[in-house]
């Protein structure tokens, strides 16, 4: 199932004005919202709430690639390569983990 994308300036593979590398494909899910965002910028420029981290669970899909649109879980994204499109994701991303995940216990 295919997934929209939400940002600014955002182009094919999702990328926004904030984060556009070439890996920086990935969009994350707010918790609140429930809708993908390209990153938490975008997400606080479109909505009237601060960006709320998705709680981890094996089977919650928290991320959706920007390049074929699918949903992952976190174990998908943890990988670090889309295992539906084979694209790489931002190592970088790690630094953002408090804003966009919940840990489990
Ligand atoms: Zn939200
Ligand atoms: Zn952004
Ligand atoms: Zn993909």
């Amino acid at each position: 199932m295919s997934a929209l994308i939400w940002g600014l300036d955002l182009d094919a593979a999702g990328r926004c004005r904030h984060y556009h590398g070439p890996t920086d494909i990935v969009a994350n899910k707010c918790a609140r919202c429930q809708q993908y965002f390209a990153c938490y910028q975008c997400h606080d420029a479109l909505r009237a709430h601060h960006f709320v981290p998705m709680p981890i669970t094996a089977a919650a899909k928290v991320v959706c690639c920007g390049n074929c649109r699918q949903q992952l879980t976190y174990a998908q994204y943890q990988t670090g390569t889309c295992p539906f499109c084979r694209h790489a994701f931002n190592p970088q991303c790690v630094r953002h983990q408090a804003i966009y995940f919940i840990p489990s216990k």
